[in-house]
């Protein structure tokens, strides 16, 4: 009876460094809001984890507003890394501020959006109270998706955790909409935030551009966000690397 039991199908795991691991809990545990990246992927390894990245995004505690850009640019960045596009743009992950990691009704029609004409893709998120979620969609041949189960792979050779490279991540791309709300003034004209990333200089003086991010109106029901997850689907761009890439 046990040996049937084994030869049950195990359920596929998405593996991360620890390293990678580390990094996404300690920027799940940074601030009050949610926080969201991309999986970079072993380039042998798709379903290994070995870095995790924020881009920038306005944040709450139940949603993450990628800046179109700075997606952007982040696919610019990795293709000039050497990586494929399938090791950097198919692991979407964030995290959930509460106990409860299941998607909610929005990431799920961002996964959809975004990723629903990648060859594969996963949505991960990652609870504060440890709990964890992740579902490999693809669509070669017959259509289908998989939940996964995340764990830690200590196998291969890791690197040490870095704090402040860590703090200067989550400093630079994360902009919780609670601080823009602090200094708000109600009526105060408001610039639109995006062009405001044309570049790393600008980007250092975050602090200020955070209450310039946000619109009154985007606060008013606080118990239904008006900000939504909002990444574009890179494919839209023309002449632009996009996580659907073809090879
Ligand atoms: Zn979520």
């Amino acid at each position: 009876m046990l040996r049937r039991r084994s030869q049950k199908p195990e359920t596929p795991r998405l593996r991360f460094t620890p390293a990678a691991w580390a990094k996404l809990l300690w920027l799940r545990d940074r601030g009050e809001t949610e926080i969201g990246g991309f999986g970079i992927s072993a380039n042998a390894d798709l379903l290994l984890v070995e870095d995790f990245v924020l881009v920038a995004q306005q944040t709450t505690a139940v949603t993450v507003a990628f800046d179109d850009r700075a997606v952007a640019d982040f696919f610019d960045q990795q293709i000039d890394a050497g990586r494929r596009p399938e090791q950097c743009g198919r692991i979407w992950l964030h995290t959930h501020p509460g106990h409860d990691p299941t998607p909610s009704a929005v990431d799920e029609e961002t996964f959809q959006r975004v990723f629903g004409r990648c060859d594969w893709a996963v949505m991960g998120s990652v609870a504060r109270h440890g709990a964890s979620y992740a579902r490999l969609q693809w669509q070669i041949g017959p259509r289908g998706q998989q939940q996964l189960r995340l764990g830690v792979d200590y196998a291969g050779e890791f690197s040490a955790s870095d704090h402040a490279a860590w703090e200067a991540e989550y400093d630079r791309c994360v902009w919780p909409m609670t601080d823009a709300w602090a200094g708000l003034e109600f009526g105060e004209e408001i610039e639109t935030g995006r062009s405001s990333l044309a570049s790393e200089a600008e980007l250092t003086g975050i602090a200020s551009l955070r209450r310039r991010q946000v619109r009154p109106r985007d606060l008013a029901g606080a118990a239904e966000p008006a900000i939504r997850t909002q990444m574009t689907d890179p494919q839209s761009r023309k002449g632009e690397n996009h996580p659907h890439g073809t090879l």
